[in-house]
């Protein structure tokens, strides 16, 4: 569909001066008036557009426009409205200025990944406008937390609003991969991300004062030894068909995909890669260094 590209730009500048996790360090809570402000304006908006739109206790907002058979597949737009703490030092604008310089927003979140929530918010309200009725019903959430843990964002959405969210599909960041070679256009699904298993050490020392006990065992001497230990640890890559299957989607020499497909060669096949698909190969491994 065609959506006014003014509006998108508007809309991704407002979206791209909201950070709740910037600035508060832990997400939504902390958001400022103004980030407030311009989420309810957009909420209000959508809901003189004939969405029905909800702002939860916590700053997650969602809506949907009803499909005309309940029988049919519901399908949710997912974004999320946090970003991750900056270093404003490291950056040469305002990185929640939202500033339009050149034809590209800037703002932390213009990539990660209020482009798309901005992006859906914009669809939902060209479609809201038109008088749109899909025959299944199409839901929009915009989560406040997900930079964070999204314990207060789709953790809590779907624990207290699953009725009004309920989806067969979504749509969401990071889904797939789109490469070309061959005059052919490969579209990649993800179906996992990398996780975090967290786990609880306890080293035990001998407490003391500081001149004494003389060469007692100290706590944070052994922490540091483990940690070090944990931190050289390098786990043999493991090549599954998944990873066979995304290497072959890839417009590269087959002498450097054959190496990326064998155990042996993967990582420093990697470091030889071309930038852009180093970084995306580091991030479909599940531990590197
Ligand atoms: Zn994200």
């Amino acid at each position: 569909m065609q959506v006014d590209g003014d509006r998108l730009w508007r809309t991704l500048a407002a979206y791209a001066r909201i950070g709740g996790t910037a600035r508060g360090g832990v997400s939504r809570l902390a958001l400022s008036d103004e980030d407030r402000a311009a989420r309810d304006r957009l909420a209000a908006d959508l809901r003189d557009l004939g969405a029905a739109v909800t702002v939860d206790d916590v700053g997650n907002m969602y809506g949907r426009i009803e499909g005309s058979d309940p029988a049919a597949p519901t399908l949710c737009l997912m974004g999320h409205t946090d970003v991750v703490p900056v270093t404003p030092s490291h950056w040469t604008r305002d990185p929640f200025g939202g500033e339009l310089v050149n034809g590209e927003v800037w703002g932390r979140g213009a990539i990660d990944m209020l482009n798309l929530t901005a992006s859906q918010a914009v669809v939902l309200k060209a479609l809201a406008r038109r008088g749109w009725r899909p025959r299944g019903t199409l839901v929009y959430l915009a989560c406040a937390d997900e930079e964070a843990g999204g314990l207060h964002g789709a953790g809590h959405v779907c624990k207290k609003h699953w009725d009004s969210l309920r989806a067969n599909y979504l749509l969401t960041e990071n889904g797939g991969t789109v490469s070309q070679h061959g005059g052919q256009l490969n579209v990649s699904v993800h179906v996992g991300e990398k996780g975090v298993a967290w786990r609880r050490l306890r080293v035990k020392g001998t407490p003391g004062h500081g001149s004494m006990p003389y060469g007692a065992d100290n706590a944070l001497v052994k922490a540091a030894k483990i940690i070090t230990r944990l931190a050289d640890y390098r786990p043999s890559p493991y090549v599954d068909e998944l990873w066979r299957g995304f290497v072959g989607s890839l417009d590269l020499d087959p002498g450097v995909k054959q190496a990326l497909m064998d155990p042996v060669s993967v990582e420093e096949s990697i470091d030889k890669l071309p930038k852009e698909y180093q970084e995306l190969a580091k991030s479909a491994l599940k531990a590197i260094k």
